[in-house]
């Protein structure tokens, strides 16, 4: 098909301010919702990082020497931009990355938010100041770090990339993006807006491709920092590879969340909470609910939560999975799951889709019973709408298996004993705890991280903490009082 007919004809590089050449290879952008073919991407080379780079070396000694008071005007008319274009951007998200419309305003809602906190950022990084002697005097400021990177995943291709760009270039850096191939148009779209804004050019740029350009970012000489999001697997190559090129790295991984439901909780607020966190976004969240550990009697809360599911229609208010070999992952680990012993009690393998789109990569939400610790569903992450349900004799038990499993994203409670709540806030091994809440994203300015092998590198990606991994302290110290009696301390 000639790119020109394509819905949007090929996503581009976006480098100083415009549109750049692209690599030479290109890959097929899908919409999963009817698998159609929408744009094209450029897997770009490090030839290509290498301009970007350039362009955004280029660009820092203005953007850093501009008083982040200035810089901060930009963020403000960027954040009444994404209100403006709201419809348009969640639009974008729906068609590549097939999340409901609903699902998609909300993600640029959160992209505000996120842009909202950076712009009070002038009201929290003020420095500090001390005579230390008479007339010597020694201050701390926080300075950006130079040319930055922020690789980012399918899952939110318009929120994920701002947890990192209104802080990171608020604090004075300039950026390189490389978005998931996978979802790459929205980024370009960001790019414009910025521009918009009046943010100067080369102060953000996308670079688009895979695995090699994600190499090539570790690499390259040039680049301060680097922000990952994504699976674990690829969060553990990113660190160690930029580490090894001395670079600072911030590396969140997948996630295999814990819900602990104990018997008392209360019935239709936990049902409906467990099932929106195992099925919002097609379950393809690092926040989503991926067990539940039932502990003792729950069987009044699992039927309730069927009737939750039940209200779940693909097409309607479900999306469908990322990509193919997506969907045929997820019915992998459901198969091998029921060969294991445990038992499906709603099955969404064979969905009936609202509006017959007959090519999109549906799954109807499934609920697994009697999992067991040992089996694989319960130790990778699925990444669908699925949730395995794993029974335990006591709070104990069940905080052993949340404990057991090597990530640690989010953990959950669902009950009425502040006692039981204030065990699981203790002792659950994970960077983000919920008291019945089934997604307990902190919210602004609360900062976003895991613990375990959800997250590599110190800091949180978002909030208070972020700032120090986009800033350097810098020390001075002054004398201007050459009468002043001196000692070997100044
Ligand atoms: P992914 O790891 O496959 O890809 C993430 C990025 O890495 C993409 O830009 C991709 O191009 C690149 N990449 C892929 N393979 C690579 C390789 N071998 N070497 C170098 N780069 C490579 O992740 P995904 O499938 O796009 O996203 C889903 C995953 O992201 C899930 O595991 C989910 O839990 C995780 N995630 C985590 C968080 C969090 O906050 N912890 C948030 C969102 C998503």
């Amino acid at each position: 098909m000639p790119t020109s007919t394509l819905k949007y004809p090929e996503t581009r590089n976006y480098i100083a301010g415009k549109p750049a050449a692209n690599g030479q290879k290109q890959m097929e952008v899908r919409s999963p919702l009817d698998g159609s073919l929408i744009s094209t991407v450029s897997l770009s080379s490090a030839k290509d990082l290498d301009v970007a780079v350039k362009a955004a070396e280029a660009a820092f000694q203005g953007w850093s020497g501009t008083p982040i008071k200035e810089r901060s005007q930009v963020f403000f008319r960027y954040r009444e931009l994404l209100a403006k274009n709201r419809e348009e951007l969640a639009t974008l998200v729906h068609t590549e990355n097939g999340k409901t419309m609903d699902e998609s305003y909300a993600e640029v809602d959160k992209s505000m938010e996120l842009t909202e906190f950076a712009c009070s950022l002038p009201q929290l990084i003020q420095g500090e100041l001390l005579e230390v002697s008479k007339g010597v005097e020694c201050r701390i400021e926080r300075k950006p770090l130079g040319v930055v990177a922020s690789i980012a995943p399918f899952n939110f291709p318009n929120m994920v990339p701002h947890w990192t760009i209104p802080n990171a270039l608020m604090l004075g850096n300039t950026m390189i993006l490389k978005p998931s191939e996978l979802v790459p148009i929205s980024a370009i779209r960001i790019a414009e807006l910025l521009k918009e804004a009046g943010l100067p050019d080369g102060v953000f740029n996308v670079v688009n491709g895979d695995r090699q350009i994600v190499e090539a970012i570790c690499d390259h000489p040039g680049i301060k920092a680097v922000s990952f999001v994504g699976s674990t697997k690829v969060a553990k190559i990113v660190y160690i590879r930029a580490s090894a090129s001395l670079k600072r790295a911030l590396c969140l991984g997948g996630a295999k969340n814990h819900l602990i439901v104990l018997p008392d909780a209360h019935l239709e607020m936990t049902a409906s909470n467990v099932v929106a966190s195992m099925s919002g976004c097609a379950g393809q969240r690092c926040m989503a609910a991926a067990q539940m550990v039932g502990v003792g009697a729950v069987e009044h809360i699992i039927d309730q939560m069927i009737i939750e599911a039940k209200k779940l229609i693909p097409g309607k208010n479900l999306g469908p999975v990322i990509s193919k070999a997506a969907f045929e992952r997820i019915i992998g680990y459901i198969e091998e799951a029921e060969k294991a012993g445990a038992k499906v009690i709603m099955d969404g393998r064979n969905p009936q889709v609202e509006g017959g789109a007959k090519d999109g990569y549906y799954l109807g939400p499934t609920i697994i019973d009697h999992v067991t610790p040992d089996m694989r569903i319960s130790q990778e992450e699925v990444f669908g709408p699925v949730i395995s349900i794993i029974r335990a004799k006591d709070l104990d038990a069940a905080i052993d298996i949340e404990n057991a499993n090597p990530y640690g994203n989010a953990a959950a409670v669902f009950t009425q004993s502040g006692g039981q709540a204030r065990q699981v806030m203790e002792r659950a091994s994970a960077g983000m705890i919920g008291v019945n809440i089934g997604v307990p994203v902190p919210r602004e300015p609360f900062s976003f991280g895991g613990w375990n092998d959800s997250k590599f590198g110190t800091c949180d990606i978002t909030g208070k903490s972020s700032i120090e991994f986009w800033t350097q302290l810098k020390k001075t110290t002054t004398k201007w009082n050459p009468e002043g009696k001196t000692n070997w301390m100044s």
